[in-house]
């Protein structure tokens, strides 16, 4: 049963509903995996929609399993979040992503920004704001080369105390932006209570956007709603150049995706940092 349990988990995410046993060996391998620092992270260019410039990353976890290899993160991520297991992942995710970026800026490549997932129950631990805090002092990146993306979700209970630390980070100098725009519960009272200053529109919105008019429709209506409020607006999971165009044409400012780059390692991201040379 161990053995069957071991290959299925593979194929869990966040959506299905794993037995017991397991969800248990899952769990298992988790603890293990931040013990014995199994993880490693990609980082994935953002890129200004007008120059065609990266002006920075985001950081995507990476799980290297001893026995099953590569496990995507929307395999473990959920089960991080129920297990509290997210608190210290996450916290290394946020340490790593800010000496990465420093170890670049220290080889001469031009500053860009760094972009870090947080997930909702991340919000609810108190010690939040001293993490990041601490992250940046301990990395010397500035606070404004960090940017948290966030989901707004009903695991969010506590609204008001995490709406209350986002305004800590805000007055520290960090950007918040709200991650997978379109497809939380409340996208909208988000935009109205979160000290934001980015917001992400969705790769379910993007994927069909060259020949879906609803799809046209409310990525056009998402950019003007973003920059009526002030807001810059990217649109991730960009695959094709008729979908870069319709964005750009319809006044997006950022993209992320495929069409100019797969999540890389670092040296990879040198190197591109490097071709493009300092703005
Ligand atoms: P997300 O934050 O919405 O990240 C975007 C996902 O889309 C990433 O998947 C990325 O690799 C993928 N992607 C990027 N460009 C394209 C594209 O052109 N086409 C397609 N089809 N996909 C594209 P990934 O790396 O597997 O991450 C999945 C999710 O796991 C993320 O979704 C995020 O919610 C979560 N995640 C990843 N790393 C972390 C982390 O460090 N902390 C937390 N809390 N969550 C993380
Ligand atoms: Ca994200
Ligand atoms: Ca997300
Ligand atoms: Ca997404």
């Amino acid at each position: 049963a161990k053995e069957t349990g071991n290959n299925r988990f593979l194929f869990y995410t966040r959506e299905m509903n794993a037995s017991v046993e397991d969800k248990l060996l899952l769990l298992e391998g988790l603890r293990n995996a931040v013990e014995q620092q199994q993880f490693s992270l990609l980082y994935q260019p953002k890129v200004d929609l007008r120059s065609g410039r990266i002006f920075g990353v985001e950081a995507l976890i990476r799980w290297h399993h001893p026995e099953h290899g590569m496990i995507s993160p929307l395999r473990f991520i959920g089960l991080a979040e129920e297990s509290g297991l997210i608190v210290a992942i996450g916290d290394w995710v946020l340490r790593t992503a800010c000496r990465q970026n420093m170890a670049w800026r220290a080889a001469g490549l031009a500053p860009i920004s760094m972009s870090v997932n947080v997930s909702p129950r991340q919000f609810e631990e108190l010690r939040l704001v001293e993490r990041v805090a601490l992250a940046l002092e301990d990395s010397k990146l500035p606070a404004d080369a960090l940017e948290l993306e966030v989901t707004e979700s009903l695991i969010m209970r506590d609204l008001a105390q995490s709406v209350g630390k986002m305004g800590e980070l805000k007055a520290m100098g960090i950007s918040l932006s709200i991650d997978d725009f379109g497809t939380g519960y409340s996208s909208l009272s988000a935009l109205k209570s979160f000290p934001i200053s980015s917001l992400k529109i969705d790769k379910s919105f993007v994927s069909e956007l060259a020949d879906n008019l609803d799809d046209q429709a409310i990525a056009m209506a998402v950019i003007s709603l973003g920059h009526k409020l002030n807001l810059r607006v990217i649109a991730e999971g960009v695959e094709t150049e008729q979908q870069r165009d319709f964005l750009r044409s319809n006044d997006c400012d950022e993209m992320q995706g495929y069409l100019f780059s797969r999540p890389l390692p670092p040296d990879e991201v040198a190197t591109l940092l490097q071709a493009q040379g300092w703005p």
